[in-house]
């Protein structure tokens, strides 16, 4: 058992208990047992946190992850070994823990790594956030499609698309990851541009029905998402040009939700020196589109998830980026900002009922942050002062 004491919630984040501080039990099979005013939880034996009135969150998602991304060089992979790849995205898992992430929705991947990570995880070999797995990407045949060594798995019909995601959860993947229009990061891809069939996206959107499952679909311009949203996957990924139309659309179906990525925008003009002309290109020609167009869907309400798309390297050097990214390269409230990584992701991952909120009977799955982010989102920046997640305390 482990007390955490003196914790201040955020109101919108914490679910039956209406105080702005609180201690919080949480109990041996990791779920919180009891939230009740400071001082009147007596535990004997229970270890102690004294959060000393610093602001208490549920774990972070991260719902577009590459964990086989170590740094923005990405022709390195090709000539990454298997196990050096792992151990890199293990390590990646690891940092994400320490930032107080506690579920990582990975959006492809080479050597089916995330699936063995989950299987490392079960075996109790190592401790990191729990990982919803795409496998590799389904993408028609296209510019670009080797960027990141054997990320993209090439098909040209619905027949191929259905052998390439049976593959996907033949291979242990929980959901299937499409390409609906181009990418930024695909040399010589185009972001806005349509690239997958209607016929295509439908078979991939009835495959991973039949495994209980869904898609998320990579898609910039406004005609590939509402493609998407047509087809019934379960994602939009990025949505840099979507417009008043679609963001209407998307406003009124409760089956298909936008995750932005703010971070990899930021990252990109960071890092700028590892990327290609052509990237660098899109990126400074799009950028102004991408930030109005996520701008107008998140005023019109839209419930939206929280990604980041960035490597290890970007990852570690900055921490908090997704948090502050969508209030400097988007223009969104602070707390909004939480809330988007914490309960809406939770909502949209089909995870609401175990994660997402701080509520008795829920996964006792915390993270300390110093100050009041809800005030300051710049407050990310630092490291949590503490983690909580699957029995370990990490102290930072
Ligand atoms: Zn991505």
């Amino acid at each position: 058992m482990i007390l955490f004491k003196n914790c201040r919630l955020i109101k919108e984040l914490t679910e039956g208990y209406e105080g702005e501080y609180a201690d919080i039990l949480i109990n041996d099979e990791d779920i919180i047992e009891r939230i009740s005013s400071p001082g009147t939880i007596r535990s004997e034996g229970a270890r102690i946190v004294d959060a000393k009135n610093n602001t208490v969150l549920p774990g972070f998602f991260e719902l577009h992850a590459h964990l086989c991304l170590s740094d923005m060089n990405f022709h390195k992979l090709r000539t990454t070994t298997q196990s050096e790849n792992a151990l890199e995205a293990l390590s990646f898992a690891r940092e994400y823990l320490k930032q107080g992430y506690t579920t990582i929705r990975d959006a492809g991947t080479i050597h089916n790594v995330t699936v063995e990570l989950k299987r490392a995880k079960e075996r109790g070999i190592v401790n990191i956030p729990d990982i919803i797995s795409s496998g590799q990407i389904i993408t028609p045949t296209e510019n670009g499609n080797d960027t990141f060594a054997n990320m993209y798995y090439e098909v040209d019909s619905p027949y191929e698309v259905r052998k390439g995601c049976r593959k996907q959860f033949e291979l242990g993947n929980d959901i299937i990851k499409c390409m609906l229009t181009g990418a930024y990061l695909n040399e010589g891809g185009n972001p806005g541009e349509t690239i997958m069939m209607e016929d295509e996206v439908r078979e991939a959107v009835k495959v991973a029905k039949m495994k209980g499952s869904y898609v998320m679909g990579h898609a910039h311009g406004a005609e590939g998402i509402q493609l998407g949203i047509r087809c019934g996957v379960g994602t939009i990924e990025h949505g840099s040009f979507i417009d008043d139309e679609t963001i209407q659309i998307l406003k009124e179906s409760d089956e298909c939700f936008l995750v932005p990525t703010a971070a990899i925008g930021l990252a990109c003009f960071y890092d700028a020196e590892s990327l290609s002309e052509d990237m660098m290109d899109k990126r400074k020609r799009y950028e102004l589109a991408e930030k109005e167009a996520l701008n107008k869907a998140y005023r019109a309400g839209l419930k939206l998830g929280f990604g980041s798309d960035i490597d290890k390297e970007n990852f570690v050097k900055y921490p908090g980026m997704e948090f502050y990214a969508r209030t400097d390269w988007y223009d969104f409230e602070y707390k909004d900002i939480l809330i988007q990584a914490t309960k809406n992701s939770a909502e949209i991952a089909g995870l609401s009922e175990k994660k997402g909120t701080i509520k008795v009977g829920k996964k006792g799955e915390l993270v300390v942050i110093e100050g009041k982010p809800d005030e300051d989102i710049y407050k990310m920046k630092k490291m949590p002062l503490y983690v909580y997640f699957n029995g370990e305390l990490i102290e930072n």
